[in-house]
């Protein structure tokens, strides 16, 4: 069976140097992902490549939100909104062991900005543009009722609240299983492997001159037309691989927060209103912890290098202090941090807030579609415009033969809508047939679906002593993963959420990659070192 491994890499890359492209796309995050699989479900031949691993940009380090983006009512942006509350209904559909719903609390005070009654408006407003297709419909919630559904909340000035729905995510795990829903398709896709030069022909493009960062050596891939979705990077390979370039973008940093939900127990999310920055600050209860974000700065500097900073830990802890200052949240509460490069393109508005998030499009002629801008929410309509766009450049019978997309079924199958469902169900007979505690079992079911069968029939042959193994191997065998920090932080919520970073795991997950990778000693150690320097990089500011 064909599956999405690091053993199916090296195949991968041997295909790419040996044969030719439809397309090629640069950028591994959602944006390439969803352009990958929307162009294969048409038919196309499809390369992807990516630099560092997949999801490693912007794509692992957003909100984890798929919503409709309340806040953009407020710039009267009604055709985002609708587009992103359409999109959230068909992830929903899609992938629901990804994207669960979540209800969401805004807290209203005598001197807030917007008062109940406007908020009330904004609320019927969001309704109408799901089409009344949320979970629930808004609820308007008294001063007593906010308080006893959040008995830490700043009580002082409290008039109201609101209440609607939205969902979270698994930002990471939604990427790299649309990479892996493309490569069933089709698409011939590797990790690791960055574009750093180009071939022309005629002044256009006709193939990328690629270096394999695990091997070492450097190939070509032939294709018909190119697509550069590689988000806050789109400027840096804009001048240093094409040379000839004009800066687009306005890039903005955002960083996030985690705690443990016992620390800060909320049961529904928060929306903390900065009226002096006219901000949003989520906070965000998941299964696995509680995420308090985002900030919005001016970010010129390479996307790679991105850290948090004190400033950005005191602004949130700020926010937390304001809404909830009975909970004497202080940095020692703090289990991770993380940050990430929107990559806005440059509109002239005076101030970070006011720059577009719309996505944007464009050919260059050098045989390039480029792409910047946009949400995780609408990536898959986003696919489709950029796929259409890249039509522009093909052949009328081309066009014709890869009209039509086909991205609106279950991203996996055993993870389909009704799929899940019945994964579900069956937890407490697989908890007695494999005698594992249900909550295990659940979270499996929760995590792959009916692919949760082939992880506790693969834990029981090889005797996985624990949860994290198999996932461990599931990483590896399924989601492309090759290094301890691609598992660590993009397979698993390990980094983010546990006190000690998942340190205690080290010994049981290492165990798995040297089984399936064949790891020596030096390469283990190499390995737990990548893992601190991110730790080290990222967390500078404790
Ligand atoms: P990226 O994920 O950055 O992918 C670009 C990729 O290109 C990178 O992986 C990089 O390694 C690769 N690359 C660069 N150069 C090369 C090269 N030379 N060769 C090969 N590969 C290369 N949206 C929502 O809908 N909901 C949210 O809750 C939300 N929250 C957000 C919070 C923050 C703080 C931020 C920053 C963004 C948020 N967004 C959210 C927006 C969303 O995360 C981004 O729009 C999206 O992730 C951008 O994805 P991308 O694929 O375009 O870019």
């Amino acid at each position: 069976m064909k599956t999405f491994s690091a053993a199916q890499r090296n195949r991968n890359i041997h295909r790419m140097k040996t044969e030719s492209f439809d397309l090629a796309i640069i950028g591994g995050g959602i944006t390439g992902a969803g352009t990958s699989r929307d162009a294969t479900s048409r038919g196309m031949k499809v390369a992807l490549v990516e630099a560092s691993d997949f999801a490693s940009g912007t794509s692992s380090r957003s909100s984890k939100l798929i919503h409709g983006g309340i806040r953009y009512l407020e710039n009267l942006e009604f055709g985002l909104v609708f587009e992103a509350l359409s999109e959230r209904k068909i992830l929903f559909e899609i992938a629901p062991h990804l994207v669960h719903p979540l209800k969401f609390v805004i807290p209203i005070y005598k001197n807030s900005k917007v008062g109940m009654f406007k908020m009330g408006l904004g609320m019927w407003l969001y309704d109408v543009l799901s089409m009344f297709d949320a979970p629930e419909t808004h609820e308007a919630i008294n001063e007593g009722d906010a308080l006893k559904r959040f008995p830490l909340l700043q009580s002082s000035g409290l008039v109201g609240a609101y209440g609607y729905y939205d969902a979270y995510m698994d930002d990471d795990r939604l990427t790299i299983e649309t990479h892996r829903s493309a490569f069933n398709n089709g698409a011939v896709s590797a990790n690791y492997v960055k574009v750093v030069d180009v071939i022309y022909e005629n002044s256009k493009v006709v193939a990328l001159i690629c270096k394999d960062l695990i091997q070492g050596d450097v190939f070509q891939i032939q294709a018909k037309h190119f697509v550069s979705s590689v988000g806050p990077w789109t400027d840096i390979f804009g001048r240093e691989v094409l040379k000839n370039w004009n800066t687009v973008l306005r890039p903005t940093k955002g960083i996030h927060l985690t705690f443990d939900r016992k620390r800060l127990p909320l049961k529904e999310a928060i929306v903390m209103l900065d009226d002096a920055k006219n901000r949003i600050v989520f906070g965000i209860p998941r299964h696995e912890m509680i995420i308090i974000g985002t900030t919005d700065t001016d970010y010129p500097g390479n996307p790679s290098d991105v850290h948090t900073d004190k400033l950005d830990v005191e602004y949130l802890l700020s926010m937390i202090a304001e809404y909830f200052p009975g909970a004497n949240i202080t940095e020692q509460d703090i289990i991770a941090s993380y940050s990430g490069v929107r990559p806005l393109v440059y509109d002239g508005s005076a101030t970070e807030g006011k720059t577009s998030r719309e996505h944007k499009i464009w050919s260059d002629p050098r045989n390039i579609t480029f792409v910047a801008g946009g949400k995780y929410t609408t990536y898959r309509h986003m696919a489709e415009q950029i796929v259409d766009f890249v039509l522009e450049a093909f052949p009328i019978e081309e066009r014709a033969r890869f009209a039509h997309p086909n991205t609106k079924k279950a991203l996996n199958e055993k993870a389909s809508h009704d799929n899940f469902q019945r994964a579900l169900q069956q937890t407490e007979e697989w908890s007695r047939a494999f005698k594992k505690p249900e909550a295990e079992v659940r979270l499996l079911a929760e995590r792959h679906g009916l692919e949760a069968l082939d992880l506790l029939e693969k834990s029981k042959s090889e005797n996985y002593r624990s949860h994290w193994q198999v996932e461990a191997y599931q990483a590896i065998s399924n989601a492309m993963c090759l290094n301890l920090d691609d598992f660590y932080l993009r397979r698993s919520p390990l980094f983010l959420s546990l006190k000690d970073h998942g340190d205690s795991l080290l010994n049981d997950i290492v165990e798995v990659f040297v089984k399936e990778l064949g790891w020596s000693d030096s390469q283990i150690k190499e390995q737990i070192d990548r893992l601190e320097n991110h730790k080290k990089t990222e967390m500078c500011w404790r």
